[in-house]
């Protein structure tokens, strides 16, 4: 790890006046220790936002949840609001990684991270979410823009996550084995006026899948999908599964999470 200015910071003014070009966030550090630990990543200055405190927490708001960005995956399963508001949000930070990663990890690090394979990503696009920023609000469909891309500027921090409450939904995740980061992820939601289907694991960034979410507008069952065939094309292949392979289990990760909708 090559050598830098450690800061702990109380407040997000302080983290964004501090922020340059050569700095970085500390959150959970699940991502980001590692990578400086294997010098895939240098910074001149390390800002630690573990102590602002209006970065937690979880508030049910009219038809929204709002999680704050700090808030760990394991209170995030752990949370009754959520269970309550958006089922689906509970168990989707239940499955990430194993205990140590749900400790530690943030809603915020996943989502500025925006690892091809994460979780996360799928829940934002899927519950028509907002990011909120230090400086402004966006669009979960603009925010995620490339592989470990966000729309971010340097900075910026992401201060909490705004999800849509679905009338039902459900994330079903086919795992590695090794990591649990999803080979292929599947989120649904259902709304009054649309399905939203979010794919995860399957391209270089999450996406919705419109072939997917025809066929559920017509008719929201599992059936519906049975005679739906994704072109594997642009899908990734690697040594956990081919394109094919992917092709047919996000179909089938799909009617599972129909089925297991609540
Ligand atoms: C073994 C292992 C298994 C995992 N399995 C899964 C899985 O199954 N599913 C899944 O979705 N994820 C998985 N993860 C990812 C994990 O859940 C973390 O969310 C992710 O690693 C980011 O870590 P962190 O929150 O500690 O952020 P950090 O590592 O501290 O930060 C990550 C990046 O985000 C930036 N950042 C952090 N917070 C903010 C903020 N508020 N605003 C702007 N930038 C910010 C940092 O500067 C850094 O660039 C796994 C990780 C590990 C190590």
């Amino acid at each position: 790890m090559k050598a830098f200015n450690f800061h702990e910071v109380k407040s997000v003014k302080e983290a964004t006046k501090l922020a340059s070009n050569k700095s970085t966030f500390l959150a959970g550090g699940m991502t980001l220790i590692p990578s400086m630990k294997m010098r895939l990543s240098s910074f001149s200055d390390v800002i630690d936002i573990k102590e602002i405190k209006e970065l937690y927490g979880i508030k049910v708001k009219g038809k929204s949840v709002i999680i704050g960005a700090n808030t760990k995956h394991a209170d995030v399963a752990a949370s009754k609001e959520v269970r309550k508001a958006v089922h689906s949000l509970a168990g989707l930070a239940e499955g990430i990684g194993d205990p140590q990663v749900r400790n530690c990890g943030t809603l915020g690090g996943s989502i500025s991270n925006n690892d091809p394979t994460a979780c996360y990503p799928s829940a934002c696009i899927a519950l028509d979410a907002t990011i909120h920023t230090s400086s402004r609000k966006v669009d979960a469909e603009n925010f995620f823009t490339g592989m470990f891309e966000t729309s971010l500027k340097k900075g910026e921090l992401v201060t909490a996550v705004e999800f849509q409450i679905p009338e039902k939904s459900c994330y079903i995740k086919f795992p590695n084995p090794a990591s649990r980061y999803a080979m292929v992820g599947v989120y649904i939601a259902k709304f009054k006026k649309e399905v939203r289907c979010a794919v995860t694991g399957a391209q270089s960034v999450v996406y919705r899948c419109k072939e997917i979410e025809k066929a559920l507008n017509n008719n929201f069952s599992e059936s519906a999908l049975d005679s739906v065939s994704l072109k594997s094309s642009n899908l990734n292949s690697d040594i956990h599964a081919s394109a094919e392979y992917r092709a047919s289990l996000i179909v089938s990760c799909a009617q599972k999470a129909v089925a297991g909708s609540k």
